[in-house]
């Protein structure tokens, strides 16, 4: 690891922190209300380390068998979170090491993690993907779809669900962004409402390195941010 490689490192964390810290402060929030998961889908892992080594706790993968890995590699006080489509048939091995599952897509795939979950002493926390904004090429729970399977998924004890999670669309218009994150957290709100005071749904997983500032503003609780965290370091 060169000296450069960790300066810059330190230096991204640094700019990410202090525009989370802006973000919270113009919503009045205070900073641990936000957590902030470090993308490492595309990085080295000597990069991961030195991450790591600079403080963060909370690392996201989005393919399952580089998460794995990585756990496996890595200290053992990490948390994991699975951010990525999941295939039922890697359900199991995604749920010996992830501490949040963020991307939970379907009633199927969230019926293959309750029997997956009965082999672990502590269950992780699940979140239901949704793709408000409606894009085809998106993963996720149409919002309708989700509003009418809430009923079978809200009572499981063995596998609560802890909150939402979305991408916003790709865009320059930033209004289409914040009505996407404002959407996700008002579903959140009548799915909380129709659990009868079962779940909380405090989690909100929104936010990325092009629009987590937005999203802090409309009550993300978890950004997941990985370009910015890497910007200046060369794959060579
Ligand atoms: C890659 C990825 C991110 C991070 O995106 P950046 O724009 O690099 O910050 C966040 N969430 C998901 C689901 C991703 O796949």
């Amino acid at each position: 690891m060169s000296d450069q490689i960790r300066i810059q490192l330190s230096e991204n964390l640094r700019s990410v922190h202090e525009r989370m810290a802006a973000a919270c402060q113009r919503a009045g929030r205070t900073t641990e209300t936000v957590t902030l998961i470090a993308v490492t889908k595309y990085a080295r892992i000597e990069w991961v380390r030195e991450l790591v080594d600079l403080g963060l706790t909370d690392l996201g993968e989005s393919r399952p068998q580089q998460l794995v890995q990585r756990a496996r590699e890595l200290s053992p006080d990490i948390r994991w979170h699975m951010i990525g489509h999941l295939q039922r048939n890697k359900a199991d091995d995604v749920i010996s090491v992830a501490q949040m599952i963020h991307s939970v897509d379907s009633l199927r795939l969230f019926e293959q993690l309750v029997k997956s979950a009965k082999s672990r002493p502590l269950p992780p926390r699940i979140l239901l993907e949704v793709n408000v904004s409606g894009e085809a090429s998106k993963d996720g729970f149409d919002r309708a779809d989700l509003i009418s399977l809430w009923p079978q998924m809200r009572d499981c004890d063995a596998l609560p669900i802890s909150g939402l999670m979305t991408m916003a669309p790709l865009t320059e218009d930033t209004t289409a962004v914040r009505n996407t994150f404002r959407r996700l957290r008002e579903l959140r709100d009548q799915l909380r409402d129709e659990s009868a005071g079962r779940l909380s749904l405090e989690d909100l997983s929104m936010g990325m390195s092009g629009d987590f500032e937005i999203a802090i503003e409309e009550g993300a609780t978890m950004i997941r941010i990985g370009s910015s965290l890497f910007e200046g370091l060369s794959d060579e």
